[in-house]
């Protein structure tokens, strides 16, 4: 009997120091990780030069962490997975750097792991969804519709032609006065809000030629004015906060609805074989959009699936999954392997 095969997956693109050990019949066998949220706060932001000092600080503690709560040792693990890119690339360095040399002493193969196709992948661990399906990838750095057709054959349909979707959340969260990151806030402090309270643009919602692509800095500078002019008035009551949180996150939930429907139509005209559409990255775990994109999808016949919010921000558990599918396939990386700051997902449909 063969002995299923066991990743270790390291996560450092950005401020999450994720690690975790897989195996290939998904087992999580464990999950450690260092959120470094605190040490960013004073900064309103991610300080590349701090993250990557603390990816470099925490790892090791992380990976006995994850070993031990495995009760496995080094000699255990199978093949080493790291995240390539794209992300800050001091922090990347660090974590590819590592998995090398891991790699390089234990004689095991390196799997250099594209941070957003593990955001994607994350799910196939979870539920059995079979290549191809629709993908929302929203997160602090990324917003995307995407074709998965297979492990390395991702049509973009559409993106961002500004700012990704949670750093909208996060920079509209700040002109409220929450701390950073502003999505969990905003998406609390909205319950019981009525989100037309404020009126906020939704991009090209009129434009025939723009299907599939996003906009948010518009959203974002009309918000801020609001905020401004009411600000002029005196301070916001806890129930004007709430107010103007409902309305920029159903304005953001009616942006990310709209784009996806057209790729529902879309992929009905010419993929009928897609059954699944799946949300992933940090914003999935905003309960109201899923809730929405539940409805959304059932009118097209097609499931909708999302990971638990624990494993839609930033983790090790995807690096090591993903990490699997590529060892699947024997798509194994050598140790030149060099980061990349930009690892495009796929070609964009024309
Ligand atoms: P990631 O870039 O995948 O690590 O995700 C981080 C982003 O997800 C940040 O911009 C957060 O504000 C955002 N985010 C996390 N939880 C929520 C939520 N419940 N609602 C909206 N945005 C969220
Ligand atoms: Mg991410």
């Amino acid at each position: 009997l063969k002995t299923p095969r066991i990743v270790l997956g390291i996560e450092t693109s950005c401020d999450e120091t994720g690690v975790a050990l897989v195996d290939e019949e998904g087992r999580v066998l464990s999950h450690a990780l260092y959120s470094q949220v605190d040490e960013h706060q004073a900064y309103k932001g991610v300080v590349p030069e701090n993250a990557a000092r603390a990816h470099l600080h925490h790892l090791d503690v992380l990976v006995k962490q994850a070993l031990d709560e495995a009760n496995l040792s080094l000699c255990d693990v199978d093949a080493l997975a790291a995240t390539g890119g794209p992300g800050l690339i001091g922090g990347v360095m660090v974590g590819v750097t590592y998995a090398k040399a891991l790699a390089f002493s234990l004689q095991k193969p390196f799997l250099a792991v594209n941070h957003l196709a593990a955001h994607v992948l994350m799910i196939r661990l979870l539920h059995p969804v079979a290549f191809p399906f629709l993908t929302l990838l929203v997160s602090g750095g990324h917003c995307q519709l995407l074709c998965v057709r297979g492990l390395e054959d991702i049509l973009v349909l559409g993106e961002t032609l500004d700012d990704a979707v949670g750093e909208c959340f996060d920079k509209c969260a700040r002109l409220l006065g929450f701390p950073y990151p502003g999505g969990p806030a905003i998406e609390k402090a909205a319950i019981g809000g009525n989100p037309q309270a404020l009126s906020l643009p939704r991009p090209f919602a009129r434009d025939p030629h723009i299907q599939f692509d996003f906009s948010f800095s518009g959203m974002k500078a009309a918000f801020r004015r609001a905020v401004e002019i009411r600000l002029d008035q005196g301070p916001f009551p806890p129930s004007e906060i709430s107010d103007y949180a409902a309305s920029l996150q159903e304005a953001i939930i009616q942006a990310l609805l709209s784009r996806s429907r057209h790729a529902l139509e879309w992929a009905q005209q010419t993929i009928p074989a897609i059954n699944h559409f799946i949300i992933a990255g940090g914003v999935a775990a905003n309960q109201a959009l899923r809730s929405r994109f539940e409805q959304l999808t059932k009118e097209y016949g097609v499931t909708c699936l999302a990971p638990p919010p624990s494993l839609c921000t930033d983790n090790g558990v995807m690096i090591a999954w993903a990490g699997i599918e590529k060892l699947k396939k024997g798509q194994l990386d050598s140790l030149d392997f060099k980061p990349r700051p930009r690892w495009p997902l796929g070609e964009k449909i024309r």
